[in-house]
């Protein structure tokens, strides 16, 4: 009977033990456990010693090499994020590679380095101010050249909104108003107040007009409307007229049509919470315009109202002596028909105001004048289009 059972070595031919030794060594390898082994390759150039069987993460942190990723750069040339461009990338022996590629022996590997990434461009046409002329001083505004922004083509970057390079391509035109009194046959004549309501001196104002009998323009301001909506309530009731002065009485001779729209909305939105009737008449603080200003009152639907005889009472300050310098302003000279006569119910003492109210509508009754709102001006006037105007 056959042994079945021998000793390992024994009985094994010699070529059998070189064939496993073989195959020991070549698993020893593939499991890496010969990586005591160094070999050389080289990194970006330069001689890097690694284990055998190393990646190619081993080789660059042997090396020192990092990958650096580009920059972020703004339209201008400005590093806006260090980092923040396109990542690095590695080729082995001149190919794109993974870090975790395996190397061998002599394997050249190269790190190029992330490029920079600049910032998207937007290109834009904008506006630009409109030159702005007024002839004439009449209380009444026409315009007679509506002219054109000019356009200006902008370059700027998505990112930081930075204007790198801007090109006129259309000049701006003026735009040509006139300052004018219509021609009425009547001896007409328009009080008005401006920056009410104010709780000391609209309600004396209400009482002079009352006893006489007139009414008036009250060119009020959004900020005191809300302070005192009963008082703006108790103008309109006794007949008179509500106009808008803006919300907060900022000059806005240089501001954006948007910022003109929203003083003169929001006050007139309060102006109709409060009496059920939105602002018609609109008057620019310090009597400034521009072209943005005519185009915010155009398309709000505003008629803007200046004036051509100016009383000065606001320089009146604390001083009711000077209540005689305000009446003959107005009473010395005689107004034209259809002139609008500027007073202040509001932004400060207004007493000597209040004093001069008293000599100036009998003073101009005698001269044969009758008092009107605004309304009834233009239904004397006849239809808008029709007018004659004299600058
Ligand atoms: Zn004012």
């Amino acid at each position: 009977m056959h042994r079945v059972c021998v000793p390992v070595t024994a009985g094994i031919p010699r070529g059998c033990v070189f064939v496993l030794l073989v195959a020991i060594i070549a698993n020893a390898v593939s499991l890496g456990t010969l990586a005591f082994v160094q070999i050389a390759v080289y990194v970006n150039g330069r001689e890097a010693r690694v284990p055998y069987g190393a990646r190619v993460a081993q080789a660059l942190a042997a090396a020192g090499a990092d990958l650096p990723a580009g920059d972020l750069i703004d339209a201008d040339g400005a590093v806006l994020e260090v980092g923040g461009g396109n990542r690095a990338w590695v080729a082995l022996n001149g190919a794109r590679c993974e870090l975790t590629d395996r190397i061998g022996p002599g394997d050249r590997i190269e790190v190029i380095p992330g490029t920079p990434i600049i910032e998207s461009i937007v290109v834009e046409t904008a506006e630009t101010a409109q030159p702005f002329e007024i002839i004439g001083s009449g209380p009444f505004v026409k315009v007679r050249s509506p002219g054109a922004p000019g356009k200006v083509t902008v370059k700027r970057g998505l990112i930081t909104g930075k204007v790198f390079e801007s090109a006129e391509s259309h000049e701006p035109s003026a735009m040509v108003v006139a300052r004018f009194q219509y021609a009425v046959a009547r001896k007409l004549v328009v009080l008005s107040f401006d920056d009410g309501p104010h709780p000391v001196y609209t309600p004396q104002i209400l009482e002079v007009l009352r006893d006489e009998g007139v009414h008036a323009a009250f060119f009020v301001t959004g900020a005191q409307v809300a302070a005192y909506p009963g008082i703006l309530k108790r103008i309109y009731a006794e007949g008179h007229e509500i106009g808008n002065h803006t919300y907060s009485h900022t000059l806005m001779e240089s501001a954006p049509e948007c910022d003109v729209l929203s003083e003169i909305q929001d006050t007139s939105e309060l102006v109709e919470r409060l009496i059920g009737s939105a602002t018609r008449w609109l008057r620019p603080v310090g009597g400034a315009l521009s072209a943005a200003y005519v185009h915010a009152a155009e398309s709000t639907g505003h008629t803007l109202v200046l004036w051509n005889i100016d009383t000065q009472d606001w320089r009146a300050a604390r001083d009711l002596g000077r209540s005689d310098e305000i009446s003959m302003r107005v009473a010395d000279a005689p107004p034209a028909n259809g002139s609008v006569i500027l007073m202040h119910d509001g932004g400060g003492f207004r007493g000597a105001t209040v004093k001069a109210l008293k000599a100036i509508i009998p003073a101009l009754r005698e001269q044969g004048y009758q008092f009107c709102t605004l309304s009834e001006l233009w239904h004397f006037l006849g239809l808008d289009g029709r007018l004659t105007e004299a600058l």
